[in-house]
């Protein structure tokens, strides 16, 4: 896929100017928003290719805005990743029986991310 569009979900972005320079730098167009909420709206006005989402956010979830962006027919068969700094044991499982399409650790390795992530893309 040329130039993925890759739609990535954080409340605190700050901590992804990295995996943004990243993914920009391997010719991702990347938008970043800081809510679950918004992440819907901007997928269903812009589909990207793959969504990285953040669990832990004020305001809705991580869970509850994939369950959003499932419900509707532009966006519900959009991958999204999971991109957390840390999960217990067993949380990886009802992750993705939750519906994510994978799960990615934070921090981001530079040197693989970009990797990474076009393993994630149909
Ligand atoms: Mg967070």
């Amino acid at each position: 896929m040329k130039n993925p569009k890759i739609l990535i979900v954080d409340d605190n972005p700050l901590n992804l100017e990295l995996a943004c320079d990243v993914l920009e730098l391997e010719g991702f167009h990347v938008t970043l928003v800081d809510s679950g909420e918004e992440s819907i709206i901007v997928s269903q006005q812009n589909p990207p290719d793959l969504i990285l989402m953040d669990l832990r956010m004020p305001g809705m979830s991580g869970i509850d805005a994939l369950h959003g962006i499932r419900k509707h027919a532009i966006t519900q068969d959009i991958p999204v990743v999971v991109l957390t700094a840390s999960v217990m044991a067993g949380e990886k499982d009802r992750l993705l029986a939750e519906g994510f399409d994978g799960f990615m650790q934070k921090p981001i390795s530079p040197a693989t991310f970009a990797a990474e992530v076009s393993a994630f893309l149909r």
